[in-house]
């Protein structure tokens, strides 16, 4: 059976209040931030809210991370290489910490989260002066003082894997557009990936809390809202709610646009195809990662279906909502996968012609089930897949952005383009770049477009 999530309790909350109306008091605390964020929405979004607090103990943010008193970096720890990157990274401001020595650096999120990191970040990067976990983000006024305070460098992860802090204040990138957690973590074990063992399992939150934060993004003009969550189809809101009754909700305030990611296949439900197919904001569009075409291959991933389940549910919503517009993230290289196995992976590309495709280079994590597979493949045999397979998602992707020709479709306006100021451009309801003709006063607006043509990676409009 499922433990219930544990909230943050008020207590701890009125701690982190104190922690932060003391940090104002001190003498010798930063007045400027810059976050540094790797990886996913999650990531994004967590970003948001690590910007929040640090709004609210009076920081200001930095235009670059040369000019910041503290500089923090959001990490991920998905893929070997943003590992990588994120430590190349830190160890460049270790240089800068010469010139300053009260330059604050900070490291967090996925990467720390993982006890053989935080204890390296211990020993061997000794100029890192705070560490914290997934599961600390609302705590950081608190560790902040402390370092502060205490004149020593803080490295802490929390276990507690089942952890939701409600009321974290966000500081938004975007005025029209706005992320929305709704459930942390996973249960799936998929057997190459580390994020259950970083973000911890699988809850959700509160229906209520979930429709009080759209209702206050919507009367703050908030034209679009992602709902996040790592498999957004297992949703539980606590009455038996599932995931179909929650964007039926949401549908019914009139935010213009609602989004969503992650979907898993295997819990996507008829129930929700059919709530789609009736909604009024539900933008055209699916992210249903495929992962491989293979049988074998979804199998040895414990990926929960098989390809032809996969397909079906794909014809389902073909079916009930024509039009929409599917894309799909793909690893090349899993243990044991034979060329055969590929080209069952390419086979599956053409065959459901996709908008687009988050295309991976596997890469062995730690203490995941995959990493102590048999058959691991050569960089050499990967590295050649993965251009044939980004050739085949390429000829995909084209022949779906063809396919809107003479279509109607509406822009959510992100900005002027970079190329010509007489243009704008933004996303329409199926996630594909469109620009058209638009100035300043476009921004944060929805257009209506029919598609006259089509250029690279992108699409170009005229307002109807
Ligand atoms: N929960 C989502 C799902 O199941 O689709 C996605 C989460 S993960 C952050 C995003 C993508 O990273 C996955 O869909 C997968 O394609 C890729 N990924 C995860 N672990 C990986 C690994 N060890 N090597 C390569 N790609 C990986
Ligand atoms: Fe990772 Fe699988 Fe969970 Fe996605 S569903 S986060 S790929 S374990």
């Amino acid at each position: 059976m499922k433990k219930l999530p544990v909230y943050v309790s008020e207590e701890e909350k009125r701690e982190m209040t104190a922690a932060a109306e003391a940090f104002l008091c001190l003498t010798n605390r930063p007045q400027t931030y810059h976050i540094i964020t790797y990886g996913c929405q999650m990531n994004a979004h967590d970003s948001e809210k690590l910007a929040g607090l640090l709004r609210q103990m009076g920081l200001t943010e930095a235009a670059d991370r040369a000019g910041a008193d503290f500089v923090l970096f959001n990490t991920c720890c998905v893929r070997a290489g943003a590992e990588r990157r994120a430590l190349g990274n830190v160890t460049w401001l270790k240089e800068l910490k010469k010139d300053r020595p009260n330059l604050i650096i900070g490291v967090c999120g996925c990467m720390v989260q993982q006890p053989h990191m935080a204890e390296k970040i211990l020993q061997q990067y000794r100029f890192i002066d705070l560490a914290f976990g997934t599961h600390n983000l609302h705590q950081l006024p608190m560790l902040l003082y402390q370092l502060l305070t205490d004149k020593s460098r803080v490295v802490t992860i929390t276990a507690d894997e089942h952890l939701i802090a409600e009321g974290l204040p966000v500081q938004r990138l975007s005025p029209y557009h706005a992320y929305v957690t709704i459930m942390y973590g996973c249960d799936n074990f998929c057997s190459y990936c580390v994020v259950p063992y970083v973000r911890g399992r699988e809850r959700s939150r509160r229906m209520a809390d979930i429709l009080r934060e759209a209702e206050a993004l919507g009367t703050d003009g908030v034209q679009e809202i992602m709902l996040l969550g790592q498999n957004v189809n297992s949703y539980q809101g606590g009455d038996g709610e599932g995931f179909p009754a929650l964007l039926k909700a949401l549908d019914g305030m009139g935010i213009p646009r609602i989004r969503f990611m992650t979907s898993h296949p295997k819990d996507l439900s008829d129930e929700l195809i059919r709530v789609m197919e009736e909604s009024k904001h539900i933008c055209n569009h699916f992210h249903l990662p495929v992962q491989s075409g293979s049988d074998a291959v979804l199998q040895s991933m414990n990926r929960g279906y098989t390809r032809t389940d996969y397909l079906r549910r794909v014809a389902a919503l073909r079916e009930a909502i024509p039009g929409i517009g599917l894309t799909t993230d793909i690893i090349v290289g899993f243990p044991g996968e034979t060329e055969a196995d590929f080209l069952d992976t390419i086979a599956l590309v053409e065959e459901v012609g996709f908008d687009a495709a988050f295309t991976f280079l596997y890469s062995k994590r730690e203490g995941t089930r995959a990493a102590g597979m048999t058959g691991q493949i050569s960089a050499e045999v990967s590295g050649e897949r993965f251009k044939r397979l980004l050739s085949a998602v390429e000829a995909s992707a084209q022949k779906a952005r063809e396919s809107m020709l003479g279509k109607a479709e509406s822009v959510l306006v992100e900005g002027l383009s970079k190329r010509d100021d007489t243009k704008v451009s933004g996303k329409g309801t199926r996630n594909i770049t469109v620009t058209l003709d638009g100035g300043e006063a476009d921004v944060g607006t929805i257009v209506p477009v029919t598609i006259t043509s089509v250029a690279v990676n992108t699409l170009r409009g005229e307002r109807r």
